[in-house]
């Protein structure tokens, strides 16, 4: 084994070269001593966890990886916390990731593609049942093995970065983020679905340079196929990239679906013998071992809204992109309140200038000048569009059609107080500021 020694050692595992780098935390090759195999371990600062308030997150990524043992999830070993570092000894995993592969070859062939979706469905089937929801699955977390096998990796960690570094990272999460995020098991299958075009495609579905144009793109799924797709790729892809987390494909679905049967072969999980002697808190009688992880499910499912992703981010931030009242002549605010409030807000915000409210359809409105209707030209139009990012959470873009310049920008200053005003963006009282408005 080329296995390059450096200082250090944890436990009975020697530390070997780095293998990757994550958010918060270090992965190094480790020799287990006693038996010679290879580990990888997640090294994280205690001091950076407790700086930046993740002890939770931490301790939710540890149970969420304890509560499952499937042949393509990263299996962890153990769990070992020194003074300063708190180090998860991992399975090995030797080939890299999905996204490099897909990075050198573009795109793969039909069955190369099948064999990573089926083994990423399967885990991913797996997960549900546990009550564990990835909620970060992209081509950069499913490792390959020597054998090219896939294996889930990074659970929980995913809600560890550093809020700014979430809008600045280009394309990297939110690209694969479904236009809901509340439903965790709906997310993770969306997540899959971005995951199989792209195997089979070569690129992503949705991209844009702009975080709300890629969004838009997202929760109305506008995507094309390349012409190579056949009939049944487009078929399961279609009822996957559903918009509507209640119409979008549940796994049973999937495994239903006719190219996905094409040749399945289920892996072999390691379920009726969990394997699990070498972790703590697993209790060995199989009843309360169910109860437990269920109880530990239910901790691991946080209430809607406890988990934030790049479009909930930028729709807290109110007066997203100013630039557009002195050139592009189109605006975009963050709005933490509902579709319906949000276009009543709009409505109040049209009126303060004079300007009336028409709908369009159920997110569109067309504002104009109300006073001067009679003349076949008005002289203001404008059209707002909501975007629904959560049931909380929507971005507002306004541009001007006609008209000029100083209303329009009057209409904006409105809208962004009556956004801004009433409440700091995102806090929980949002609702009941406005039930007693
Ligand atoms: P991040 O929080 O930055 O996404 P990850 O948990 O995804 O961190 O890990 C970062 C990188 O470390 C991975 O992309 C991979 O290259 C490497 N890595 C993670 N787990 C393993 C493992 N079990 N075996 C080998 N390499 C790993
Ligand atoms: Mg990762």
């Amino acid at each position: 084994m080329g296995f390059v020694e450096s200082a250090g050692s944890v436990g009975k595992y020697r530390f070997g070269r780095a293998v990757g780098e994550g958010t918060f935390a270090k992965f190094r090759l480790a020799a287990d001593v006693e038996t010679g195999g290879t580990v990888a371990v997640k090294v994280i600062d205690r001091e950076t966890v407790l700086r930046n308030n993740l002890m939770h997150q931490v301790k939710m990524e540890i149970r969420a990886m304890k509560l499952l043992n499937h042949p393509n999830i990263v299996r962890i070993h153990e769990v070992i916390a020194t003074k300063t570092k708190i180090c998860l000894v991992m399975e090995y995993v030797s080939g890299g990731q999905l996204s490099d592969k897909l990075s050198c070859l573009k795109r793969l062939d039909e069955r190369e593609a099948n064999k990573y979706f089926y083994q990423l469905i399967d885990a991913v089937d797996y997960c549900h049942r546990r009550g564990v929801y990835h909620r970060d699955l992209k081509p950069e977390n499913l490792l390959l093995d020597t054998r090219g096998n896939l294996k889930v990796s990074d659970f929980g960690l995913s809600a560890l970065t550093k809020p700014g570094q979430l809008l600045s990272t280009s394309c990297g999460s939110p690209c694969y983020i479904a236009p809901e995020s509340y439903d965790g098991a709906a997310a993770d299958v969306w997540s899959c679905g971005v995951i199989l075009f792209e195997l089979l495609a070569g690129y992503l579905p949705f991209q844009d340079r702009s975080l709300t144009s890629l969004y838009r793109r997202i929760s109305r799924a506008q995507f094309t196929f390349p012409g190579w797709f056949t009939p049944l790729q487009k078929k399961l892809i279609l009822r996957i990239l559903e918009p509507s987390p209640i119409r979008r494909a549940k796994i049973s679905d999937i495994f239903d679906d006719k190219w996905f049967q094409g040749d399945y072969n289920p892996s072999r999980t390691d379920d009726d013998n969990d394997g699990s002697s070498d972790l703590e808190e697993v209790s060995t009688d199989s009843e309360s071992s169910h109860a437990s992880e269920v109880r530990e499910a239910a901790e691991l499912n946080p209430e809607p809204g406890r988990f934030i992703n790049a479009f909930q981010l930028i729709a807290t931030c109110c007066d997203l992109d100013l630039s557009g009242l002195f050139q592009e002549q189109k605006t975009k605010f963050g709005s933490s309140h509902t579709l319906q409030e949000t276009l009543e807000k709009i409505r109040v915000a049209a009126q303060d200038v004079s300007l009336s409210m028409w709908r369009l359809d159920s997110s569109m409105v067309k504002l104009q000048d109300s006073r001067l209707l009679e003349r076949s030209i008005p002289d203001l139009t404008l059209l707002a569009e909501v975007i629904e990012v959560t049931p909380v959470h929507c971005i507002v873009e306004v541009s001007k059609s006609t008209g000029d310049l100083r209303a329009y920008r009057e209409f904006c200053r409105s809208l962004s107080s009556l956004l801004n005003g009433e409440q700091q963006p995102g806090s929980s009282s949002d609702l009941e500021v406005n039930k007693s408005e």
